[in-house]
Formats: structure tokens, sequence, C-alpha cells
């Protein structure tokens, strides 16, 4: 997908006038034109880095007190820096140490400097604010209230409920993250410990990540936990964070963490960060997700719904694999999400065959036979539809996960496994730590194969019906009925 332009109408319509009414025109919540979600983000700055001081009170229905500073280039003339900022009450602004005009609109906290500033400023705006842990009206996601404190969820569109930046995965930064909570109470975030003051009645915990991440990926747990350490591959530090009380039921889980990695590794290379653990969350959720270092899954996933062991198993591994796909290398539109479900659910699914005979052909046959009535809800994989408003499911539908999946099933299908493999750890090497989208993968799938793959890629991606499955030409849609049935 080409990155669509920069509200290129409204830049267009506005340039006439821009230098007579700049001053006194009234400020508008501004977007990146994401085809998926137009108002997330916002141009002309790239934030270098986030640090994110938050105040529990103790309860988890009570609003956190917040200073969110943020430290960014500028890449256009700006005469106001539109934030991302939703939901909470805004006490102050600073720019560059000077108290700041600021508004809100719709979804943005606009924030206009003295003087305008030119293109490669460096600029750092300071907000106090509030952070509410009880949910926006109508929106999904943000903080989430567990049994004993709070975690976050903000994939796709919510971590500017929570804190005010450029909430977009195109635009990652470093993150420094600051949590003070009463004592009894432990805090954990993305990223390795740096900081832990116990000198007065309540506890600070700081935390730093040493790679960039993306907002949506942002984690915060609070709540009375137990941290449980364990070393990975090459002697990577793992790390668990589990309600205390239910520690020992969940061990037998964690410790199959170390194995997952090393396998992943086989597949796809060494795992690209500086830690990586589960969150044990005491609430349902309806979902697991990878935010980055630290995965959030729901306790009851592993303690309460009787799955076989090798579906939760391989539901680990799927969160394990987003770091690679998803976190290290970031969507660089919503619409390029099938990039990370696709790959997270393929190796989930190989996971499940290597270590639980569950073959994969058979998990993508019965895809196939699906599939084409997940592109007719859901859009082709790579132009999904927007999401449904007030609808939990957002833009999480089939389509890019098992339908996705057997995107990734066809090429290896059309190049064979040893080029399918290579292209894979080129894709995590090549794009580490940064951001990629679908034209990316087909041009790297071109370079990795020595030849054009978009006519073959291009109707897997993009087509309204699912084209033929190489090698199988015996897989066909499957009605509607039947499937019901084979379920
Ligand atoms: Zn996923």
């Amino acid at each position: 997908m080409p990155h669509t332009p920069r509200k290129a109408t409204a830049l267009l319509a506005s340039a006439v006038t821009v230098c007579l009414v700049a001053a006194s025109a009234p400020a508008e919540p501004l977007g990146l034109g994401d085809r998926l979600f137009p108002h997330l983000g916002n141009p002309g700055y790239d934030v270098a880095a986030y640090d994110l001081a938050f105040t529990f009170p103790g309860s988890n229905s009570k609003p956190l007190q917040a200073v969110t500073t943020i430290d960014a280039w500028t890449t256009a003339a700006l005469d106001r820096v539109n934030l991302d900022f939703a939901h909470g009450t805004v006490d102050s602004v600073e720019l560059d140490g000077e108290p700041a005009a600021f508004v809100t609109t719709g979804e943005d906290l606009v924030v206009t400097p003295a003087d305008p500033l030119p293109p490669g400023s460096w600029m750092r705006i300071t907000v106090r604010h509030t952070s509410d842990p009880m949910p926006a009206k109508d929106r999904d996601g943000g903080w989430v209230r567990t049994a004993d404190g709070l975690a976050m969820a903000n994939q796709a569109d919510a971590a500017h409920l929570i804190f005010p930046g450029n909430d977009h995965p195109s635009d990652k930064a470093m993150f420094t993250i600051k949590v003070t909570a009463p004592s009894g109470y432990t805090a954990v975030a993305n990223g390795v410990p740096t900081d832990v003051d116990r000198s007065r009645a309540v506890t600070t915990w700081t935390y730093r990540t040493q790679h960039p991440m993306a907002t949506e990926l942002t984690q915060v747990s609070i709540g009375r936990s137990t941290v449980l350490r364990r070393t990975g591959p090459h002697a990577l530090p793992v790390r668990d964070v589990v309600p205390t009380a239910h520690r020992a039921k969940l061990e037998p889980w964690l410790a199959k963490t170390p194995d997952q990695i090393s396998w992943m590794e086989s597949k796809v290379g060494r795992y690209p960060f500086e830690t990586y653990g589960v969150l044990m969350a005491d609430v349902n959720t309806g979902f697991e997700l990878e935010t980055q270092t630290l995965s959030l899954f729901e306790k009851g996933l592993f303690t309460e719904r009787g799955y076989p062991a090798w579906y939760v198993e391989s539901i680990m591994v799927h969160e394990l694999a987003h770091q690679w796909f998803g976190n290290s290398v970031s969507p660089r539109t919503w619409s390029d999400l099938w990039l990370n479900e696709g790959h997270a659910t393929w190796y989930e699914a190989l996971y499940a065959e290597e270590k639980a005979d569950r073959p994969l052909a058979a998990r993508m046959k019965a895809a196939y036979g699906v599939s084409d009535r997940w592109r007719t809800a859901g859009g082709p994989p790579a132009a999904p539809k927007a999401p449904d408003s007030g609808q939990k499911i957002s833009i999480f539908r089939p389509n890019v996960y098992d339908g996705a999946a057997l995107v990734l099933y066809a090429l290896r299908q059309e190049i064979g496994r040893p080029a399918f493999d290579r292209l894979e750890r080129a894709w995590v090497t090549r794009h580490q730590d940064g951001v990629a989208g679908t034209d990316d993968f087909v041009a790297l799938a071109s370079e990795v194969t020595g030849r054009d793959l978009h006519d073959f890629l291009h109707p897997w991606l993009y087509g309204e019906r699912t084209p033929p499955m190489p090698g199988h030409p015996d897989w066909k849609p499957v009605a509607p009925a039947k499937a019901a049935r084979a379920e």
C-alpha cells in the first residue's frame, strides 16, 4: 500500500491563506490520513522519546496523575503542534520549558508555541494531565482494569486515551516509563528496570526501552504482582508478571517461554529485544496482546477455560511471534495489519504442526474454504474494511488472521520452503526496529527470489476473491452450511 499523503487536500486548501490568518485560524484536529484511522497521528514532527510518569492512587477507578514529556523534531514549519489525546484533563502544557497555550478539539490536544517553530527544530513538550482508567464513552481500549490494578491494551487506536502523543505506529520512539504506587503494589513496564526508589512512603519504578516502540505497544502493569525471572536463549533476561495469588498455578505455563523463544529463533533469527515475558492479568479481555517485550494474557486462558495445552501454547507463540512481526517491524499504516497478524498466525499454526501434530495444510485448507466469505465481510487482507463504529472487534477480523496466513501459505507453495524461509529472515533483519508495509514485503519477496512476485501476490492481497492455491487445485470455497458443520 502506498502511504496515504498527509492531509493533502487540507494542505492545498489552506496554502493560499496561511500567511494571512495563521495566528487566528481555529485549532483543528489533524491526522496522518491513515486509510482506516484518518485522525491518528499528526503531521509536522517526529517523536524521538517519550517520558511517561504515572502516579497510581491505589484505586483502579480513580484517575492517575500523569506527566508526559515528548522530545521531538519538527519536520515542517509549525505554528501549532497537535498531539493525540482524548480521555483526561490537561492541567498545563510547557514547550521548551515555557508555558504554552493549548486547547482540546476532537481527539487532539493542540499546543500553540509563542513563536512558530521552523522545520528541523528540537522541541520538548511537557503535559501535566490526568489519565482516566474508567472507560471512555463509546471507546474500547486504553487502561484495562484488572482484579488488582491496571494494565494497558492500546491497539490499535487507544494509547491516546492514556497519554498524549503521536499515536500512529509509523512514528516509533524510545520510552522511559515511571510509575509511582503505594506500597503493596508492583509496577512493571516495557523494557528493563533502571531504578526503584523506595525512599518515600510510595515506591517509584522506572523502566526504559532499548529499542524504539510504537505507542500502541505500550504496557504498564500495576498490581499485587510478583515478577518471576528466568533466562532465555543466549542469556536473554525473561521476566513474567503474575498475580501473586496465582503464581504457583501459572508457573508450568511460564516455564515454556524460553523454549518457545528458541523455537522462534530457529525459524527467523535472533529475538529482537532486550527482554521478554508474559503479563498474566486477572481480567477477561477476550484477547491477548503483544505489548512490546511484555505480552498481555488473560489469566483465565491458562486456568479456567479448559483449552487443550497445545492450543494455549500456540497462542503464547502467536504473541511471541509478534515481537518480530508487528513490534520490531511495525506496520506503516493500519492497512498493513495483515503483516502482523498473518505472520503471528503463521507461526502459531506452524508451532502447532511441529509440536502437536496439527497439520498446517489442514488448517490452511479450512481457511481456504471460508476465505472468500472473510474477504466479503472484512475486505481483502491488505485492504481491510474500516472498523465498524462501536464494534469491539475493530479491524481484527479473520481476513487478517488465518485469511492472511493463507496468503503466506500460497506464497510458500509458489516459491518453495527454502526461499520462503530466507524471505522471513530477511524481512525481520532488513526492517528491524523500523516500519514497513505491504509494498515493502512484495518488493523483498521479489528480491529474495529473483523474480517479480507482484502479479502473483497482488490478487492474494487485494482481490475480492481468493485466487487458486498453487499445488492444491482441489481446494475450493466451501458453502456456509457445510463450513458450519466442519467447524
Ligand atoms: Zn495477533
